[in-house]
């Protein structure tokens, strides 16, 4: 979808075309293009000549003669094209404006979203769409507004700023580049921003869009400004896009989540989350410290859920075990999972496994789901030992990964009921920890002393506590 700064290209682009043009006639293709009557739309726009195009927002105003004004939205894929009067109208044409001067501009849109609206120099402005646009950061100066509209709002910082009624000009690509620039977790709180980090969203949104129009928009997917302009700033892209590439800034891995529904890109380090609440994801090897992790958060008075106990209960369940005997063709001795049997079944038929883990990934997600939303605690934290192999990732704005050393590991771990070292590099190999701990937040090593792993982990719950406010 074209944002400000491709808008702005078109307008740019279009005006050397249109500028003094006479329309001769007008052809509506697709009659949905038009909002209102289209044969007033015909009427009213044959015989005029286009004076300017200016811009609020998205939208682009072609102003007429004798007051009249066109406003057109391209949405996902509007496009304009000229062309000499003898060539054929582009593929998607669906209104045809015929010049006075032998060529036609065809508005082309292949999935039909994009809209025209005729108005006039008076009430182009109090059209519905334009007049609830909030100021694009360029007429932005003073940030108080900003803050006050925010108080006490929940909705997410990312959300709030592609709304567009309180400030206009952010779509997802540069809300996404914006926020990075700005250091600010897309899923903040609105009344969370400070005053200070309003003013930077300001100033760094005029010059990211500032350095786009300059470029000449991002062109990203299918979108092309005239014929034969290409804009060139998806290189300055830093972050819209590439999740999993490394942060130049601090070498973490960047993050994927939708916020809104909307895909979202953030470095996990860089733009960490403050306000209420932080749900927080724990990961790690087997024995690397989760749970010690998850019991000082419980001693402080957060609510904590660790999925290999809610595995455990489901496993207690009898519809939950009728349904894996019947999903793998087993038969379990009680209305219960039966681990033995279940742990031999698997070995036998590795292939079942990936079956398993879809069914029970499924139950505990809804429980995890029922956790974050009912719980009234500040921190919400989940242990959740395949936090990447499952995609519960996404739930998470914050993620702390344990770490260890296979030794390490193996030294804890061999107090433990027949553990064999050859058992632990089959785990080790079957998790996805090594090449995922640089999207954490915070990596805790558990490789010293017990003292030593148990004060590390409190220096991260007092940084996390001091995000609160
Ligand atoms: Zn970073």
């Amino acid at each position: 979808m074209p944002e400000l700064p491709e808008v702005e290209t078109v307008k740019n682009v279009l005006i050397p075309i249109v500028k003094g043009r006479k329309i001769l006639d007008i052809e509506i293709k697709r009659r949905t293009t038009i909002q209102g009557d289209p044969v007033v739309f015909i009427d009213s726009l044959k015989g005029e000549t286009f004076n300017d195009i200016s811009r609020i927002g998205k939208f682009l105003i072609f102003h007429l003669t004798n007051e009249k004004v066109l406003i057109s939205h391209l949405r996902m894929e509007g496009k304009y094209y000229e062309f000499d009067e003898d060539e054929p109208d582009s593929k998607y044409a669906r209104v045809v404006f015929h010049f006075d001067n032998n060529k036609k501009l065809c508005y082309d849109d292949s999935r039909c979203f994009g809209i025209m609206i005729l108005s006039s120099e008076k009430e182009y402005r109090q059209e519905k769409e334009i007049s609830k646009l909030g100021p694009e950061p360029f007429a932005i100066n003073d940030v108080s507004f900003l803050l006050k509209a925010s108080k006490g709002k929940k909705l997410p910082i990312k959300s709030n700023l592609l709304d567009q009624s309180l400030m206009t000009g952010l779509g997802n690509i540069y809300v996404d580049e914006v926020l990075y620039a700005s250091k600010i977790h897309p899923l903040t709180p609105s009344y969370a921003v400070t005053k200070k980090e309003w003013e930077l969203i300001v100033k760094n949104a005029k010059t990211i869009l500032t350095t786009a129009i300059e470029l000449g928009g991002s062109t990203i997917k299918s979108y092309h400004p005239g014929k034969d302009i290409d804009g060139n700033f998806q290189t300055r892209i830093k972050i819209y896009g590439k999740s999993g590439e490394e942060c130049p800034e601090c070498h973490s891995t960047y993050r994927f989540i939708k916020v809104g529904g909307r895909g979202t890109t953030f470095c996990p380090k860089c733009q960490q989350k403050h306000g209420i609440p932080l749900n927080v994801a724990i990961t790690g090897k087997i024995a690397s410290g989760k749970s010690t992790i998850l019991e000082a958060f419980k001693n402080k008075g957060f609510d904590v859920l660790s999925c290999d106990e809610v595995v455990k209960n489901l496993y207690l369940n009898k519809d939950v075990s009728e349904h894996i005997e019947k999903l793998l063709g087993i038969s379990f001795n009680d209305a219960k999972v039966d681990k033995d049997i279940l742990r031999k079944h698997l070995i036998e038929n590795p292939k079942d496994k990936k079956k398993l883990e879809k069914y029970v990934h499924g139950l505990v997600r809804e429980e995890v789901e029922k956790f974050l939303l009912t719980s009234n605690s500040k921190i919400r934290v989940v242990e959740v030992p395949l936090l990447f192999e499952s995609k519960f990732d996404m739930m998470f704005d914050t993620i702390i990964v344990t770490d260890i050393k296979e030794e390490k590991q193996l030294s804890l771990l061999k107090n433990r009921d027949g553990f064999k070292s050859d058992d632990l590099r089959v785990i080790n190999s079957n998790n996805q920890i090594d090449q995922n701990k640089n999207k954490a937040t915070y990596l805790i090593s558990n490789n010293s002393s017990k003292e030593e792993f148990n004060k590390k982990c409190e220096d991260v719950i007092s940084k996390l506590i001091s995000h609160l406010d």
